[in-house]
Parts: C-alpha cells; sequence; structure tokens
C-alpha cells in the first residue's frame, strides 16, 4: 500500500466517470477557490461524496482560499510585449496598459521594483514613478492574459491577509461542507487566528494549512507551524517570490520542521508539469518526487496535471508508481529516542504514539491500530513513520477523511462504543473486514479510557487479533441466560 498520500486539484472541466477513475488513485481533492463559481465546486464536491462510496474509501476535499493574490484584472492594447516596451500599469484604465485586483499596491512601489506575470514567465521593472500609475519597462518578451497572477518580489504589500473574496468563500466551504482549508501567501501566524476565528464565525471546525509562498513567513516558519494544522510547500509562488536557487532548501527546511512538530506536510507545483500536455514525465520530475518523499514529506499534489491536463489519470499512475518504488528504499526504521522529538515531551498522546511505534519494530508487529476521535494521535504515530501501516479508528466521518492526507494513515471506520471491551470488539470486526490483517495477527492498539473521549489516548495494548470475538458472543450468551 501507498504510504505517500496524492493531492490532486480537480475542475469542473473533468467529466465523472473520468473523475472515478482518478479517485481510485489520488487521496485528497483539492478545489482552487480562485477558479471557478459556486455550481462548479458543487458540481466536484457531489461527485467526489458520490464516488466515495462507489470506491468505497474516504476522500477529503480541500479548499484552496486565494489570499491577497493579485491578479491582472484589465489589459488595454498591450497583450503581447516585447523586451524593452514600455507599459503601464494604473489605477484607471489608460490607452496602453494593464490594471490590477488591488489597485493601492501602485503607492508602494518603487523605481527599479520587479513585477513578474504569470510565475515569472513575463518580467518588468518599474521605469518611472507617476501619481496614480507607474511605468514598466518590459524585460522579456511574452503574451499576458486576463488574471494571470502578478508578483511583486521586491515590494513591501499592503494587503489583507483574508480578502473580502475568502471571507465569502468560507460560506461557500461551510456549505459544500469541507474537509480542510489552505490559505494562500501567510506572512504572520495572526494570518491563521484570524482565519481560525472567522471559520469560527461559521461554526466551521476544520484544519487550516499555511501555504507558504511569501518571503515574509520565512523566518518565522516556526511560530507559523506552530498555530497551523499543516503546512504546503507551494513552490509555484515561492519560486517566484524568492529566488528559484532557494526553493530546494527551502521544501528541505520545512520538511523537516513539520516532522519535528508532528503537521502534515503537502509539496506542491510542477511536480508533473511536463505530463499537463505529454504523456511521459522527465526524469527531472522523477526524481524531484523521489527526493519530496526522501525529504518525508506527508503528500504530492498535482495541479493543472490534473484539473486541466491532458494526462489526469496517467500522472496519477505516475505519481502512485515513484513513490511505491520510493518508499521502497526509505532507511530501515529503527528504534526512535525521544530526544530526537523534544516537543513530544510531558504529553500523554505522543509518549503512547512514541511507544507504540517502538513496541511495533521490537515484535515485529503487523500494524499499529489506534482510536482516534480526532485524529491526533494518528497524526504522531505517522510522524515517527513506522514501517508497517498505521490504521486510524474512528466512528466520526470527518476524522476518517482527515487522517487520509498524513503518510502511511488508513482510515477504518467503527460502531461508537459506550465501553472498551464493545470497542474492542468493533475495532477488531472492522479491522479483520476491511484490512489485509487476519486472526491471530499481531498488532499494537492505542486507545483511550473513558472511550470516545477526545485527546485521552492513555492504553497501549499488545495484541493478538480475534481475542475479542467470542466477547459478543459470550455477551449475547449472558443476556440470553438472564431472561
Ligand atoms: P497556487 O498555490 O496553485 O494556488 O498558486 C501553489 C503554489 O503557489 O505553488
Ligand atoms: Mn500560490
Amino acid at each position: 500500500m501507498r504510504k505517500t498520500k496524492i493531492v490532486a486539484t480537480l475542475s469542473s472541466k473533468i467529466s465523472y466517470s473520468i473523475l472515478r477513475e482518478m479517485a481510485k488513485i489520488f487521496d485528497c481533492a483539492r478545489i482552487n477557490l480562485s477558479h471557478g463559481t459556486f455550481d462548479d465546486y458543487k458540481y466536484i464536491v457531489d461527485s467526489i461524496r458520490q464516488i466515495e462510496k462507489q470506491v468505497n474509501k474516504y476522500i477529503p476535499i480541500l479548499f484552496d482560499l486565494s489570499g491577497p493574490k493579485i491578479r491582472v484584472t484589465s489589459i488595454n492594447n498591450v497583450d503581447s510585449v516585447n523586451r524593452g516596451d514600455k507599459i503601464i500599469l494604473s489605477k484607471e484604465p489608460t490607452d496602453r496598459g494593464i490594471m490590477i485586483n488591488f489597485p493601492e499596491i501602485i503607492d508602494h512601489l518603487k523605481e527599479g521594483h520587479r513585477i513578474y506575470i504569470d510565475d515569472g514567465k513575463i518580467r518588468f521593472k518599474v521605469k518611472e514613478i507617476k501619481r496614480g500609475f507607474v511605468i514598466l519597462e518590459c524585460l522579456t518578451k511574452g503574451i499576458i492574459s486576463l488574471k494571470k497572477g502578478v508578483n511583486f518580489p521586491d515590494t513591501k504589500l499592503p494587503l489583507p491577509s483574508l480578502t473580502e473574496k475568502d471571507i465569502d468563500d468560507i460560506k461557500i466551504i461551510k456549505e459544500l461542507d469541507g474537509d480542510f482549508v489552505a490559505l494562500s501567501f501567510v506572512r504572520h501566524k495572526n494570518d491563521i487566528l484570524e482565519l481560525r476565528e472567522e471559520l469560527q464565525k461559521n461554526d466551521l471546525n476544520i484544519p487550516i494549512i499555511a501555504k507558504i509562498e511569501r518571503p515574509e513567513a520565512i523566518p518565522i516558519l516556526n511560530e507559523i507551524i506552530d498555530v497551523s494544522d499543516g503546512i504546503m510547500v507551494a513552490r509555484g509562488d515561492l519560486g517566484v517570490e524568492l529566488s528559484l536557487e532557494k526553493v530546494p532548501i527551502i521544501q528541505k527546511k520545512i520538511i523537516e520542521l513539520c516532522r519535528e512538530k508532528g503537521k502534515p506536510v503537502i509539496v506542491a507545483t510542477q511536480i508533473l508539469e511536463t505530463m499537463v500536455d505529454k504523456p511521459e514525465p522527465t526524469r527531472a520530475e522523477v526524481s524531484d518526487i523521489a527526493n519530496a518523499i526522501f525529504d518525508g514529506c506527508d503528500a504530492l499534489m498535482l495541479s493543472g496535471e490534473t484539473a486541466y491536463g491532458q494526462y489526469p489519470i496517467e500522472s496519477l499512475k505516475v505519481l502512485d508508481s515513484v513513490s511505491k518504488e520510493t518508499e521502497l528504499h526509505l532507511k530501515e526504521q529503527k528504534i526512535i529516542s525521544i530526544e530526537d522529538y523534544h516537543f513530544l515531551k510531558g504529553d500523554p498522546t505522543s509518549a503512547i504514539a512514541f511507544s507504540a511505534v517502538n513496541t511495533a519494530l521490537n515484535l515485529n508487529a503487523k500494524a499499529i491500530v489506534c482510536f482516534t476521535v480526532s485524529g491526533h494521535t494518528a497524526s504522531l504515530i505517522s510522524k515517527f513513520r513506522p514501517k508497517k501501516t498505521v490504521y486510524a479508528v474512528s466512528y466520526k466521518i470527518s476524522t476518517l477523511r482527515k487522517v487520509c492526507l498524513f503518510y502511511g494513515v488508513q482510515p477504518l471506520k467503527v460502531k461508537k462504543s459506550s465501553n472498551t471491551d464493545d470497542l474492542m470488539y468493533e475495532m477488531e470486526k472492522s479491522i479483520l473486514k476491511n484490512s489485509k490483517l487476519k486472526e491471530k495477527d499481531l498488532i499494537i492498539m492505542t486507545i483511550g479510557i473513558p472511550v470516545a473521549e477526545e485527546g485521552n489516548t492513555n492504553i497501549l495494548k499488545i495484541h493478538n487479533l480475534g481475542g475479542y470475538l467470542p466477547y459478543k458472543a459470550k455477551k449475547l450468551l449472558n443476556k440470553k441466560m438472564r431472561v
């Protein structure tokens, strides 16, 4: 079973039958709120919810808020530009220029500042500052099109972290019952706290993924990771906002910090860019996938490859097979030392997670099975990257979907139980029915007593599967004898 998770960006242009084939491979569906209408998003969500039942797996949906994403909103007579051309960036329409969705930025530009359109494909420099507009000199040849992203790598941006559009989009996420929300262009930990407050106002309690793609976020990664529930290494904008050569090392640093702090981390963008219009990836792309896995990411994300590419299923198949092959060559797991994980000290759930992984290794157990209400125990176990599969058992559908993003974790549904023996029995029943494990297999189980209380993992059991099966029969028999 593949352990590295795959996030696929979807669009309403994909037919239901293709979506269904894709969903057999990917683990999490991403909807980019920068493109599309409510009806587009509803089509994707309704389809995924239906497909979930058909293919018998849990599929979380991640909604990606645009944040202060700057875009071209109007173009006048400058569709195609050549090196040396001068164009105007203005607040009001002009004869030969462009406008953007945050015109207030114009007042913060200085001579020499760089302006990049379409992920840096078209580049300009500020030549002259005028009142209410600036003159830009074109440094590359290219075609400007509407809605393309604009980056200002040298400018301190006077932008809100949550835009009015984001606040409206949160209502859409609530209505369509999203499982994760990602925030673009995070610059400060308050951006995440503000979003959480806004989610609460909408009675929405879902994990927040911070997208790291602005230079301001790099010196304060620790703070941002601490307040987020997960991180995305958003290499697209990161590569434009910072210089490209810094991206690989920032990727490694973010992944390392996320692993230490027990937060899931997604590596995104240009994973299989070539496959947007070609049936084969480049060798470099395949190596990049393997290296992200060696770095220790939880998940890899496809964008255009699946959203509008010509080879969505083939792209997923490549990602699936490269991940599986790479995982065979990850370092052999050793007994872990608590010294390596300072953040774990003093917290019962972490102590159990740590012991479960070491005990499983020591006894060569077939799997680790953890009961989890919120998914927290599963994420902590996953962070140690045990070689054997981790089954996250829960009665909550939202939790079963959430754990799909964690490296090496598989969700298993159980009936809600009111006492420990009933829970153990239900867990065994679910494992034997839904996994490859068999009776008598040795597994490591973690649960919390009293059962079904959140944040309460406090028991580790070394268990031979099947031990609780006669329990129910006995219980039924006792009941009969009493009547
Ligand atoms: P985007 O984020 O696709 O929303 O821009 C990912 C990235 O920038 O890499
Ligand atoms: Mn981005």
